[in-house]
């Protein structure tokens, strides 16, 4: 049982409908596909525009900061994917600062408010949703908000890898959001989607930037329903039938499951003895702090079969990560915190008595909170 917050399983249902034969790319039959896919991507995304491109999450971070900005990038740097946006900046020799959190913190909006004010060169913000590194959930509503009211020039680009398909995310006052087929659309990994406003468009066309990731290229290849170099064609096709499919079940009703997933997930960890990690967690996981990581996560895989992340760098062996994007079944989410509790039992820390699943059960089933 894979629950680790991606790469997450991909369906039956998603590998057969990539198990067909090869269709070239400049066909109509390519197109229509194509067609489909951007229709339902701008609904989920809920942005005027979208590109979809043939690389993970981190060619899409790259193509929003060399498009995006043209004197200096803002950071928020909570974590691993806020580092990466950092990184990209270096790589390039864009002008940027940050704004470090250890990565159970959000930031603070008055933190960023203070830094607009100040330096007058920013002209993008960069900032994940959910900061997968810990879990977090940044304010990125209230930051959109409040930097619009002070310059609405400032574009606004949120990585929303673990957000899009979680949650329905305010897009009111982003001018791009960033998501990636390995989370919450359960493909295999290899595609990254980005959705834009109409102020972004015009930004990227102003001063196209790159060849493979040059969105302005790209763009307008791609409202005519085709792409500028080959297109990931397997891949767009399992994107299509998931995006069908959850709008089939109903994106509402995906993001009040999923919401109450994490919710039951989390009082039933915290119940057998469990710290929540983030100050401000998010539903795409639930994260907790435990010295014994290490130990519970080799016993969940070789006694248990459930695969569930651990921590990267300095928190390496001190949190568990589970995820809950996608469309996890009942049975693997009440599993998972039967299994912590039976391998808490094993690890002499705490003695089984069922507390997990009974709350979990509770919470998820019989409509208690
Ligand atoms: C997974 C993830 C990414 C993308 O990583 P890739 O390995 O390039 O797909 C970016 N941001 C966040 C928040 C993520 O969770």
């Amino acid at each position: 049982m894979l629950l680790t917050p991606g790469p997450t399983p991909v369906p039956e249902f998603i590998r057969k409908a990539m198990s067909e034969l090869t269709i070239h790319h400049r066909t109509k039959e390519f197109e229509l596909i194509f067609e489909n896919t951007r229709k339902l991507l701008l609904e989920i995304l809920d942005m005027p525009e979208a590109i979809i491109l043939a690389s993970t999450g981190t060619g899409a971070m790259e193509a929003c900061v060399t498009n995006l900005t043209h004197k200096k990038a803002l950071v928020i740097n909570s974590g691993k994917f806020g580092q990466r946006f950092t990184k990209i900046c270096e790589a390039f020799n864009i002008s940027h600062i940050e704004i470090k959190n250890e990565w159970n913190t959000a930031v603070k909006v008055e933190d960023v408010i203070e830094i607009i004010k100040q330096d007058k060169d920013i002209d993008a913000i960069y900032i994940q949703i959910c900061e997968s590194a810990g879990g977090l959930r940044h304010p990125y509503e209230q930051i959109a908000k409040e930097v619009k009211k002070i310059n609405k020039n400032i574009m606004i680009i949120a990585d929303g890898i673990t957000a899009i398909g979680v949650e329905r995310v305010n897009s009111s006052n982003l001018d791009a959001i960033i998501t990636g087929s390995q989370k919450a659309f359960m493909l295999p990994p290899g595609l990254s989607m980005i959705g834009l406003s109409l102020e972004a468009v015009k930004k990227l066309k102003a001063k196209p930037s790159g060849y493979y990731l040059n969105l302005a290229s790209e763009l307008k290849k791609q409202k005519t329903n085709t792409t500028a170099y080959t297109a990931a064609t397997t891949l767009i096709i399992g994107l299509k039938h998931m995006l069908e499919h959850m709008k089939n079940i109903g994106f509402e009703n995906i993001y009040k499951k999923t919401k109450l997933r994490a919710n039951a997930t989390r009082k039933a960890l915290i119940e057998i003895g469990f710290d929540i990690y983030p100050k401000t967690p998010a539903d795409a996981m639930t994260t907790v702090y435990t010295e014994y990581s290490n130990e519970i996560r080799k016993i969940l895989k070789t006694k248990y079969n459930v695969s569930i992340a651990g921590g990267q760098d300095h928190l390496k062996g001190l949190i568990l990560r589970i995820n809950h994007m996608g469309l996890v079944e009942d049975f693997e989410a009440s599993w998972i915190v039967n299994a912590i509790e039976l391998t808490l039992d094993e690890l002499q820390i705490r003695t089984f008595d069922g507390q997990a699943n009974k709350i979990f059960s509770n919470i998820m089933f019989k409509g208690k909170v």
